[in-house]
């Protein structure tokens, strides 16, 4: 038999599919990280995860590859700038962040910091959102849009802004917006550089197809930003209407989508402009889709497009429409924010163990029942020793009712416990058969689809679904997983994921796939005291900040990583993620009031003679070390089993020196 290798594994995740060139696999079977591509550094993710580990942070953790980060804040303009040579279109590109894709303060600081070359703006859709732009935004020539219902407050902040050298363009989202912004600005004396954000009849493809259309909730119709105009000539201040801005919607499958808006919106800004409003800008705004599958589909996890084909559409339209009209060439924005972060991210977590849904070592061969045992063993020995590619529909619809007809006998106590094992254990061996069958096909009838799920065992896994892929169960978005190590090693079991918390909603059960979606994954044997580790890959834009606190599970810990040409890599920060005290304070518990009530409890527990001064004091550490503990299972053998197996000795008290440890940041500090 051919010898399972690392590139088999490749292939079986489809890493290439959605990697985007960030993510591979090496000679020892583990994943690596490449963010410059084939040639450029790599960073081997398992290595990084070992060390980690040793460093004492516990599981889940959250891996941020800040090269990741630059590259596709690079890749992004690139696009554009390819675009705009080849139209020879006059104006410029900038891109702007969407702060709500991921608002964590590291995050942002890093957008900032790659993209004062590009002229990064940032994107904020309320009022907190605004008050982390204008502190983050470096001073002169910065760029913040304002989106998003707006109060004077608001307004004000955003005109004052200006002084600090940034342009704030305040997009009017509704048409109410308009007389609250004439009349800060007189107030303050601040020229304010008004957007209208307009409502396109074109629509957005895929889940977030609402936002855009007649009855999307932002968005002015034709009639309102006529009205705009007028009220701004009445008032002398058409000179700041410099900006039209559309949104159709995130995670855009079809790029006719973008083709149709764009056709739109060029017309509504030529007009505008033969109206008099000198535009400066054409915002775009989001919905540049992430293949999460790596299909190149329509499909709902992918996109039928490329980068530059994106960019292409966009300046390609737009010029032909202006060109025409003569009007001279906006400044593009686009506000991609999920194509900017969502690679940079992984979730890396640890099996805890394994059910296996048929109690059978796949490796074990079946046995043929000996000529005395009862018949229906025989007849299920039948189908499984008979089980061919033409017949193997047939097959299972005789398992399934031999499968059914043992049940009965047991019922009627003519079999008994064991024989009932070993005729189910007959059903499953000839189930994976099939299965196996089935795979090799294009094509799978209807009714063995669920075939997969029965067969997949289920994995228990130290995270939550609810705080670290919240859209995994909210819209069933899928997110690439696979282990992490291993990958040298043919994967022999089916399984789904089950979190920790103890909601039935808490697994995933749906993969990417190349065709549909699988429902299971092919994952190895846990083996006991040894770590398992599974990556959910593609997780930096909008999981983290959607996450919630279902079973008070909090945040988990992430690090900062980046390429280091002498070591490997550099933990550039690592983020403490919540304590048990933490979570239990946003549901307004104080840990040292419930620490008091444990005590007067323990006191009458002690009274009553029901505890021994041993048992309180044991009882009162573990609730101390509860609290201060992190929410997930935290498992001290962890380390120790890495320590023990995978390090040569000589590496095992490497710890940098003092000057190059990373920043910690306390979350609640
Ligand atoms: C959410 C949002 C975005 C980001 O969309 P992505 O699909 O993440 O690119 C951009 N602009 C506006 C106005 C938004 O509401």
């Amino acid at each position: 038999m051919k010898l399972w290798t690392a590139k088999d594994s490749a292939e079986l995740y489809n890493i290439s599919g959605w990697s985007n060139g960030y993510f591979t696999t090496n000679e020892e079977g583990h994943v690596e990280v490449t963010p410059f591509g084939e040639n450029g550094g790599r960073i081997d993710m398992k290595r990084v995860v070992d060390d980690l580990v040793r460093r004492g942070l516990s599981m889940p953790l959250l891996l941020r590859f800040s090269d990741i980060l630059e590259q596709r804040m690079h890749e992004l303009c690139s696009a554009f700038h390819k675009a705009i040579e080849q139209f020879e279109y006059k104006g410029k590109y900038v891109p702007a962040m969407p702060i709500k894709v991921n608002q964590h303060r590291p995050v942002v600081e890093e957008l900032v910091e790659f993209g004062k070359r590009h002229g990064l703006g940032l994107e904020v859709g309320s009022k907190p959102e605004l008050l982390i732009a204008v502190s983050m935004m470096h001073r002169k020539h910065g760029l913040i849009i304002c989106n998003g219902y707006k109060d004077r407050a608001y307004i004000e902040t955003a005109l004052l802004a200006q002084r600090l050298g940034i342009t704030t363009l305040i997009i009017v989202d509704r048409f109410q917006e308009l007389e609250t912004i004439i009349a800060a600005s007189r107030s303050l004396g601040v020229k304010p550089c008004i957007g209208v954000r307009a409502k396109l009849s074109a629509r957005g493809s895929g889940r977030w197809a609402e936002s855009g259309g007649d009855s999307s909730k932002f968005g002015l119709t034709a009639a309102e930003m006529v009205g705009v105009v007028e009220r701004l000539r009445t008032e002398g201040m058409l000179d700041s209407l410099v900006c039209l801005h559309f949104h159709i919607g995130s995670q855009i499958t079809a790029i006719r989508a973008v083709k149709e808006a764009l056709d739109e919106a060029a017309r509504i800004f030529a007009d505008l402009y033969r109206m008099g409003a000198p535009l400066a800008y054409l915002d775009c705004g989001g919905g540049l889709a992430v293949d999460y599958d790596g299909s190149k589909t329509n499909f709902h996890a992918s996109k039928n497009y490329t980068l530059e084909e994106y960019a292409a559409d966009i300046i390609g339209e737009i010029s032909s429409t202006l060109d025409g009209g003569d009007i001279p060439h906006p400044t593009i924005i686009t506000e991609s924010g999920r194509a900017m972060v969502a690679h940079h991210s992984v979730l890396v977590f640890n099996v805890l163990g394994h059910n296996a849904a048929s109690f059978r070592d796949p490796e074990k061969e079946v046995q043929r029942p000996k000529e005395e045992e009862p018949q229906i063993l025989h007849d299920m020995w039948e189908v499984y020793a008979g089980i061919t590619k033409k017949n193997y529909q047939e097959a299972y619809h005789d398992g399934l009712k031999l499968k059914e007809d043992a049940l009965s006998l047991f019922r009627h106590g003519i079999i008994n416990l064991v024989m009932r094992a070993r005729i189910e254990e007959l059903f499953w061996a000839s189930a994976t058969k099939i299965w196996k069958i089935c795979k090799e096909l294009s094509y799978v009838p209807d009714d063995l689809e669920g075939l997969e799920k029965t067969l997949a065992d289920i994995y228990f896994c130290n995270f939550s679904v609810f705080q670290s892929m919240p859209d995994s169960w909210a819209v069933d978005a899928l997110f690439p997983v696979m282990p992490i190590h291993r990958l040298r090693e043919k994967p022999t079991q089916l399984g789904i994921l089950a979190d920790l918390t103890c909601d039935s909603d808490g697994k995933v059960d749906q993969f990417i796939d190349l065709h549909d979606v699988k429902n299971a994954l092919e994952l190895h044997t846990h083996r006991v005291g040894e770590p398992y580790f599974l990556g959910v890959f593609l997780v930096g834009a909008y999981q983290e900040v959607l996450g919630d606190l279902h079973n008070l599970f909090g945040d988990v810990n992430a690090v900062h990583i980046a390429f280091d040409k002498e070591r490997g890599y550099t933990v550039r920060h690592v983020i403490n993620g919540d304590k048990v005290k933490d979570v239990l304070s946003y549901v307004l518990y104080d840990s040292g009031a419930l620490m008091q009530r444990l005590r007067a409890s323990i006191e009458d527990a002690l009274q009553e003679g029901h505890m021994t001064f041993e048992e309180s004091a044991n009882l009162v550490k573990h609730f101390e070390a509860g609290m201060a503990g992190y929410t997930y299972l935290e498992q001290p053998e962890l380390a120790e089993s890495l320590l023990n197996s995978v390090l040569p000795k000589e590496n095992r008290s490497v710890r940098p020196a003092p000057e190059e440890r990373p920043d910690e940041i306390q979350k609640t500090a």
